[in-house]
């Protein structure tokens, strides 16, 4: 059965995710950033990443694992290469620093290589491209996932094994939107089929497998025990690419990679490995213009059947925040009601006129 999903304004839904950080703990800087990144997820039609995440920082936050207050650390400076370690803190806090000290790095030395690990969720990864982008800086980030249930089965296998492992990259475009991809290396984030499943809808085929290894288009798969998987995106290459995103992020950076004996229902850790690179210092005096010219080539394509045009990497997400801004942000009842109750756990202060579920 299909469950009542409301249009709420985005300025609304930010005030429920601020107040629900604060009363972790964090204060209103903090808060503010985590509840902005959300809110820009849901803004960006990631609802997997958005506001819905909260009831699990909030348990995360009750069984002492996610740190609302812990401070970046610095484990070392080469200059070029820093390694920090997050401490489990709040992932949007911990990651925004990172990226702030790599671009300083950055513009002295041309290039930076930051080593974030054992950060709580990080949440939306192309935010840490944005923020690069909005320096003028491009960069590329390698992110695997550890303590959450193994999620995603390697090509040729039959069980989850490791994360979404998510990868990102942005170009910066002076004048204009940077363009930014942001991907799981997954058929589909986790979070996607907990919407579906909170919407009651089947999942699309070809993207999960029951606990026998077999494809299914039940969501209900990723929340019973025993679980079932997802599948890598893109079949062997998916599955390559996360395995360098696991490897980069969870074993280049000193983090961790999936540890079976970590697993924890209310934590999320994220490890991610960044390269920010300076356009001049790697030869792209002229880059911007090289860009718009192959831009224009690859967008004359003509449209294929069901496509109004073609896109960059990132103009979908800009699209739908447009859409969003004017018509609201899309939150079924059930993800409502898991925020309220979250929220009374902690005596969070539920915003007026905001539904509960
Ligand atoms: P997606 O499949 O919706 O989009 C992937 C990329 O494809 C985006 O860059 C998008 O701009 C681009 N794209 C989509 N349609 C396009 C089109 N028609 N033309 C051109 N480009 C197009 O994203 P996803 O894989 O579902 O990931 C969702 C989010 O989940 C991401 O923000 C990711 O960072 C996040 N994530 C986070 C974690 C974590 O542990 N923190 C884990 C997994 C995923």
């Amino acid at each position: 059965m299909s469950e009542q999903t409301y249009l709420l304004p985005a300025e609304k839904v930010r005030a429920m995710a601020e107040a629900i950080v604060r009363a972790m703990g964090a204060g209103a800087g903090r808060a503010g950033i985590v509840a902005d990144h959300l809110v820009t997820a849901n803004l960006y039609g990631h609802d997997s990443h958005g506001v819905g995440m909260l009831p699990k920082y909030v348990a995360g936050y009750r069984a002492g694992l996610l740190r609302p207050a812990q401070e970046l650390r610095i484990v070392s400076d080469l200059g070029a290469a820093l390694v920090c370690d997050g401490g489990m803190g709040l992932g949007q806090v911990m990651g925004r620093e990172a990226m702030r000290r790599g671009i300083e790095a950055a513009r002295r030395h041309g290039v930076a290589v930051i080593s974030l690990r054992n950060a709580f969720h990080l949440g939306r990864i192309g935010t840490y491209a944005e923020q690069c982008a909005e320096a003028g800086l491009a960069s590329m980030h390698y992110v695997n996932v550890n303590y959450i249930a193994p999620l995603v089965a390697p090509w040729g296998g039959r069980d989850a094994r490791f994360g979404t492992n998510p990868f990102a990259a942005a170009l910066p475009m002076p004048g204009e939107d940077p363009i930014v991809l942001d991907m799981a290396t997954s058929r589909t984030a986790l979070g996607k089929v907990r919407v579906a499943r909170n919407r009651g809808e089947r999942f699309m085929a070809g993207a999960l497998i029951d606990a026998r290894g077999e494809p299914s288009d039940d969501p209900e798969v990723m929340f019973s025990e025993p679980m079932g998987a997802i599948l890598p995106f893109g079949e062997h290459k998916g599955h390559a690419l996360a395995m360098i995103c696991e490897l980069f992020a969870g074993a280049l950076t000193g983090g961790e990679t999936y540890r079976p004996e970590r697993r924890h229902p209310a934590a999320i850790q994220n490890n991610m490995l960044s390269v920010l690179l300076t356009p001049e210092a790697v030869g792209g005096e002229a880059y911007a213009e090289e860009a718009r010219r192959f831009r224009a080539w690859v967008k004359a394509s003509p449209p294929a059947a069901g496509a109004d045009r073609v896109m960059m990497p990132g103009e979908p997400e800009r699209r739908s925040a447009e859409a969003r801004r004017r018509e609201g942000l899309p939150i079924d009842a059930r993800t409502l009601a898991e925020l309220a109750g979250a929220a009374a756990e902690i005596g969070a202060e539920w915003p007026e006129g905001l539904p509960r579920g």
